[in-house]
């Protein structure tokens, strides 16, 4: 057995160590031989193993390059584990799933918590090969993925979640359960792409735009914080009040003013 790592501050590692949590993790994901499963930072393995086990063969992604040798010497004989030493920013996924002849990946992992929100938006963008993603994030991003409309944590992390996944939060865990302890609450959530048929047809980047600014201002009206992308005349076209506030906003709405622009840029 390896001396455990020390963790490294700057690669945000929180090692999950208390059993229940892993297996409550295990059992969520429910991984099958089938599946073509791909883990988000194995750190020293505390999800991978038991992923594997399950599964039979994993794909981990990990920048750190001094965890992957003892995750190799730890694999031998486990399974069938392909660690690929990389920032998962720059890894495309849906090639990935391509190259391995599969339509489909799942994703999973206990998240680097400084590089949370570009992660989760790196993966929407590949969400159209990806059959669900199980992550344990900071329980305050959560929330604020699964927020609705009027909430208070309701904003542009929401929105753009929504439109690209149906947002499950699973369960909570404590910082005791990971070494070192996060100064956060943690809680782990299932995201499953929309299909395709429910999938909206705006140009992503518009729809970004519009959510950013209508949030980037949330106690103003959508009139004045969308002043430099359209006029009242044109958001009412979308069938929105030009008075309310984006708060009160559902995702749909956000989606029928990016395509109202969309045709007057035209
Ligand atoms: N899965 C392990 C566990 O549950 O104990 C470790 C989780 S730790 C919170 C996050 C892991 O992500 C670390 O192993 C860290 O080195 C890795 N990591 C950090 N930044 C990364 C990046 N940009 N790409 C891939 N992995 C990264």
């Amino acid at each position: 057995m390896n001396a455990p790592a020390r963790p490294k501050k700057s690669f945000g590692q929180h090692f999950l160590h208390e059993r229940r949590y892993i297996e409550r993790i295990v059992a969520a994901i429910s991984p099958r031989p089938e599946d073509f499963l791909v883990e988000i930072g194995p750190g020293e393995g505390a999800l991978t193993f038991p992923l594997l086990a399950a599964a039979g063969k994993l794909t981990a992604i990990e920048l750190d390059t001094d965890l992957i040798p003892r995750l190799q010497a730890q694999a031998a004989g486990a399974g069938e584990l392909s660690i690929v030493h990389a920032d998962v920013l720059k890894v495309d996924f849906t090639a990935m799933a391509h190259r391995a002849g599969m339509s489909h990946l799942r994703v999973a992992g206990n998240l680097p918590y400084y590089i949370s929100s570009p992660i989760l938006f790196h993966c929407i963008e590949h969400a159209a090969a990806i059959t669900d993603m199980h992550f344990m994030l900071q329980k305050e991003v959560v929330d604020r993925m699964a927020a609705e409309p009027g909430s208070k944590v309701y904003g542009r992390l929401s929105v753009m979640l929504q439109l690209a996944c149906r947002v499950e939060p699973l369960f909570d865990v404590p910082p005791g359960a990971f070494r070192p302890p996060p100064k956060v609450d943690s809680s782990v959530v299932r995201l499953v792409p929309l299909a395709a048929d429910a999938r909206h047809d705006a140009d992503p980047a518009r729809v970004y735009a519009i959510v950013k600014a209508a949030f980037a201002q949330r106690r103003k009206t959508l009139s004045n914080a969308l002043r430099q992308l359209m006029d009242a005349d044109a958001i009412r076209l979308a069938d929105v009040d030009p008075k309310a506030r984006a708060e009160t906003l559902a995702p749909m709405d956000f989606v029928r003013l990016a395509k109202i622009g969309e045709e007057k840029a035209m």
